[in-house]
């Protein structure tokens, strides 16, 4: 098996088998976002205690590339302290935006790092990335992180 086909395989598992779903309470941020050019759409909660991601639960239909990367993103941030997992968003953003030349860092990414493959696609950047976002506004929206400058509050 080469490095593509256990990264589709890793894929395929997160997508038949996601970790974490469904929307729990309680919670402080919650965050819905919609890739129009591909039809995905997640609601994403965050249940922050002290600096810990203390829950993080979700609901989303879509393609199999953005309900994985949701599931994925739960598996790298659940249980996590904050800025370990803003790091990883950070990491993990800049993967995809590396038009197939990234490198990922297994130690840190982890599953992340299949969707390697998907940051030669623009299209599909957009559906691996909608989770991240949502993360990341919920985040916002929980007061756990500074509001960004210019920003939806
Ligand atoms: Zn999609």
């Amino acid at each position: 098996m080469d490095l593509d086909e256990l990264y589709q395989e890793v894929i395929l598992d997160h997508y038949k088998r996601p970790r974490g779903v469904g929307l729990r309470e309680p919670f402080e941020g919650e965050s819905h976002q919609v890739n129009p050019t591909c039809g995905d759409e997640i609601t994403l909660r965050v249940h922050v205690e002290g600096d810990t991601v203390a829950d993080l639960s979700y609901e989303n239909v879509g393609c199999s590339i953005s309900k994985a990367s949701a599931s994925v993103l739960y598996e790298l941030v659940n249980g996590a302290n904050i800025d370990d997992a803003l790091a990883r968003l950070k990491e993990f953003t800049a993967l995809m935006n590396s038009r197939g030349q990234g490198e990922a860092d297994e130690e840190t990414l982890e599953d992340a790092v299949a969707f390697t493959g998907v940051s030669k696609y623009p299209m599909r950047v957009k559906c691996a990335l909608l989770g991240w976002m949502a993360f990341k506004d919920a985040l916002v929206r929980a007061e756990a992180v500074p509001t960004p400058e210019g920003g939806a509050e």
